[in-house]
């Protein structure tokens, strides 16, 4: 494994120098908190952030997306035939994502690129995109990824890890994208594998420490869906939710979207945009009949699926990274943490 040190006083020169390939991304501070956005320009990752209000999810499935375009000009050879969006699919560096992001990717990447089905915009998005991590010294109190499989120096689904040593970075360089990366930002001084690797131990040690929240999973498996699905406390969970989604929209591992067409004079357009299942309208067929009409099922399904369909689907763990994002944002202070507990200590009583 290659590790490079990267003194800060460098690293300003070295991302800009990583432009002439890449498009960045990064975290930035707007009037909001810190979001992951396009860094264009000059503007540099904010590396002293703490978490992001919306996770990296973005830079793949953006909010809105254009999937095919028309034209409806009669005069046009080619009119009213869907043809793909031109989509630019150039090399980018999303720099400074958090472990748990980069791991929520993976399990998004379930889902979008599979044996039977590949979603042509999320995969070349992926296979274009290199993920710079950042590890994380201080986890917050929201955080709960060492439960999830994550934890605040998890690798899984990054190209590099980098760790803060407050004057410099520590960069564990995970793959060849990894490396690519690093090149083009001129960053070449090697460190020692032996004496990194222990660093980087140390670090995550000390950081894991400081995560007190945690998750117990282990029973979700082992009981049945529709055990699960009758259980009698989903009206109690469900009671104060408003249905406002933004648990889905925070997440970086919810993927629901709608599909709606725009026509604007001769252009048409088929955009993909995200959706909640937290809506009811998400449900509705065109009949009118909705099978998740009440907001107890909608309630219900999304922690079913985020803690039992998934887990028994792909055997991959959780749909959950444990950021805590949904646990901050909820209006009413509905707690995964607490479904969660709810879902694997549940007995059913005969
Ligand atoms: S954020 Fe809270 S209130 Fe809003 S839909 Fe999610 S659980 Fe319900
Ligand atoms: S369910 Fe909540 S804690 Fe889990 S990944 Fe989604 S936003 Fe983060």
């Amino acid at each position: 494994m290659k590790f490079i040190t990267i003194d800060k006083k460098d690293w300003a020169k070295g991302i800009e120098k990583s432009r002439k390939t890449y498009q960045l991304f990064g975290p930035v501070k707007d009037e909001n908190g810190f979001l992951i956005k396009s860094l264009e320009h000059d503007i540099l990752p904010d590396m002293d952030y703490y978490d992001s209000v919306m996770s990296a999810k973005s830079i793949l499935f953006p909010q809105t997306e254009k999937m095919l375009c028309a034209t409806l000009d009669e005069s046009k050879k080619d009119h009213h035939i869907m043809k793909k969006a031109e989509i630019d699919y150039s090399p980018r560096a999303v720099v400074g994502i958090r472990p748990y992001d980069a791991k929520a990717i993976m399990l998004v990447n379930l889902n979008f690129d599979t044996d039977e089905y590949r979603d042509p915009y999320w995969c070349d998005a992926y296979e274009a995109t290199t993920f710079v991590g950042l590890g994380i010294n201080k986890p917050g109190p929201f955080d709960f990824s060492t439960s999830t499989g994550t934890g605040p120096f998890g690798e899984e689904g990054l190209d590099v890890l980098l760790a803060d040593l407050d004057d410099k970075y520590l960069a564990k360089v995970l793959t060849n994208k990894g490396e690519v990366f690093m090149n083009a930002c001129e960053f070449k001084t090697q460190a020692d594998e032996k004496e990194s690797q222990a660093l980087f131990d140390i670090l995550r040690k000390e950081a894991e420490k400081n995560i007190a929240s945690h998750i117990d999973t282990a029973k979700l498996k082992e009981k049945t869906i529709l055990e699960l699905h009758e259980a009698p406390f989903w009206d109690d969970i469900a009671f104060s939710c408003i249905n406002c989604g933004t648990c889905t929209y925070v997440c970086p591992t919810c993927w629901c979207f709608d599909i709606q067409d725009e026509v604007k004079q001769k252009d048409s357009v088929r955009l993909r945009i995200w959706d909640t299942c937290m809506s009811s309208l998400f449900t509705r067929h065109a009949t009118g009949h909705n099978p998740r009409e009440t907001k107890v099922q909608r309630v219900r399904q999304r922690f079913m699926h985020k803690l039992k369909y998934f887990l028994d689907k792909y055997d991959q763990g959780i749909m959950c990274v444990g950021c805590g994002r949904c646990v901050k944002s909820c209006p009413v202070n509905i707690d995964i943490r607490e479904v969660c507990t709810t879902m694997n200590s549940y007995e059913k009583q005969d």
